[in-house]
């Protein structure tokens, strides 16, 4: 196997965080770095600047291939059920100690990879990590079956097996956090790991690697193959050897991927994918703790988030004021420098999305919207947007169908709640939606009938590791986080024993 290694090397001197950061790069498969089997690379770009930052290993099909032998010989001789619950829970913790230790070098490299502030970083991707972790770690020797009753002459009983080697493929917009929320549940019930990180963001996932190391974990129960999607994804997903894959990112892709397990070996997947999430403001709600809300829940992670809340519904009695009141909250957003203390809101992630951004932008001007709001980059350099309010628009617009994943919203006046319930589940997607009233029966009706696998009542994008998360319709299949994650790694087994019974 190749063995050449490069290095990550970066001297950050910002106002949030100083120091050199260095740690061994390529792909890691049974606990080491090595170039990719055909020894090309991939340049990181920092997005701030659309400079390369460094290059890493493009893993190819071969390096999966590498990984996924590395992952079946522990699991089936140092890992998965060789190795008790409470153990696996003492590495998963120890490794949760280490990601506190590094808790700022890991926020600063999120920041220069992906162009999220340093703060908001540390504060929930670092730290919801840490959590989410954790939280598995608890449940990692509390994973077991039921006694079933039947009839006397038979004992039934219930396993939760781990699947054996699973597939994880992961996306740009949180890339430690989604790292997290694949490896806790997988790595509790006793799993060996193939994952791909984002071909975009690639430098946080890396970092970890050397900690898992560090913590303790048997070579080859975590592999990382870095690479493109169409050759290493693609291979992680039609991979035989592999029974299971989880994937995060675009519904495009998840029907790809899909497609691949389908025409493999029917392998299980689950999809955590895009939304178009309604977050809806009724006459009676809080004014500006709704206005605060529905800022965050657009803006935050610079509108890369796959639950925020783009479509803002406002009633009609309240429209104006809440409307003016949200504008000067937009305004108010500083765009800038990911490491400055006083900076709300930092670049897009790419020049790709920076280009789908303003080609929503242009499409909702040309289909007769208003821009209220921005509607331009920000600056001249990096892939900076400006906060961007749409109103004026039509239900078939682009703009309030189809997913941005940027800072950019339509607020939409409603009449009653007929009317905001038909327009709110009008859209393929169900990741989430959000409901602003003070009067606590109206809301928690609402929620009942919005088709959405998480919502939110007086708040937006708040998430817990405890808490489960995914989406109805095309907006997913299975639920990661909680207990209920637990099930996408496990494989349930009916055993009967008979006690004496004769045919
Ligand atoms: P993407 O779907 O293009 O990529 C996600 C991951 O899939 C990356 O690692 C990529 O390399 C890989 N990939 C791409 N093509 C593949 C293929 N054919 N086979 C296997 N893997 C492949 O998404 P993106 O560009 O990284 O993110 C943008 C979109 O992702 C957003 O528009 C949003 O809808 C969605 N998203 C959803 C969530 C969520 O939690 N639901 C989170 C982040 C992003």
């Amino acid at each position: 196997s190749p063995t050449t290694t490069t290095t990550f090397a970066y001297e950050f001197d910002s106002e949030s965080f100083k120091g050199k950061v260095s740690f061994p790069t390529g792909v890691f498969i049974d606990g080491q770095f090595s170039a990719g089997s055909d020894g090309s690379t991939i340049d990181v770009v920092n997005p701030s600047t659309g400079k390369v930052i460094t290059s890493i290993a493009e893993g190819t099909a071969k390096d999966v291939d590498r990984a996924v032998a590395a992952a079946k010989r522990t699991f089936e001789n140092t890992w998965g059920l060789k190795v008790p619950g409470a153990q696996r829970g003492k590495l998963l913790n120890r490794l949760a100690d280490l990601l506190e230790t590094h808790s700022d070098e890991l926020a600063a490299l999120e920041a220069l990879d992906n162009g999220k502030t340093f703060l908001w970083a540390k504060a929930v991707d670092v730290h919801f990590s840490i959590e989410t972790i954790r939280y598995y770690a608890g449940w990692a020797d509390k994973i077991h079956g039921q006694v079933v009753e039947t009839h006397e002459r038979k004992l039934a009983y219930t396993r939760h097996e781990p699947i054996g080697v699973v597939g994880q493929i992961i996306p740009w917009n949180f890339p430690l956090l989604m790292f997290a929320w694949k490896l806790g549940p997988a790595l509790a019930t006793g799993n060996a790991i193939v994952l791909k990180p984002s071909e975009f963001t690639p430098l946080t996932a890396l970092r970890a690697c050397s900690l898992i190391n560090e913590a303790g974990f048997p070579p080859g129960v975590v592999n990382v193959v870095t690479g493109y999607g169409h050759t290493a994804g693609q291979a992680i997903s039609e991979h035989l050897g592999i029974d299971k894959v989880a994937f995060t990112g675009s519904t495009l892709v998840g029907r790809k991927i899909m497609e691949a397990a389908a025409k493999s070996n029917l392998k299980n997947v689950t999809l955590e994918l895009g939304g178009k999430s309604p977050n809806i403001v009724l006459n009676d709600a809080d004014l500006d703790l709704a206005v605060d809300w529905s800022a965050f829940g657009i803006y935050w992670n610079h509108g890369q988030c796959c639950c925020a809340g783009s479509r803002i519904f406002v009633q009609s009695g309240i429209y104006d004021e809440f409307l003016k009141r949200f504008t000067a909250k937009s305004k108010s957003i500083k765009l800038g420098d990911p490491f400055a203390k006083a900076s709300d809101q930092g670049p897009q992630v790419s020049q790709i999305q920076f280009d789908r951004i303003l080609d929503y932008i242009n499409s909702g001007k040309q289909q007769g919207a208003k821009v209220h709001l921005g509607g331009e980059r920000h600056g001249t350099k990096g892939y900076f947007i400006q906060p961007t309010i749409f109103t004026d628009t039509r239900p078939d617009m682009r703009i309030v169908q189809e997913e941005i994943f940027g800072p950019v919203c339509v607020v939409i006046k409603f009449e009653d709640e007929e009317d905001v319930l038909r327009q709110a589940n009008d859209t393929l997607y169900g990741l989430a939606a959000a409901v602003f009233t003070q009067d606590i029966t109206r809301g928690i009706q609402l929620a009942h009938k919005l088709q959405a696998g998480t919502v939110w009542i007086n708040c937006v994008n708040s998430l817990h590791p405890n808490v489960p998360f995914g989406g109805y319709k095309q907006s997913g299949i299975g639920r990661e986080l909680g207990e209920y994650a637990l099930a996408n790694y496990t494989n349930l087994k009916a055993v009967h024993v008979n006690l004496g019974e004769r045919i």
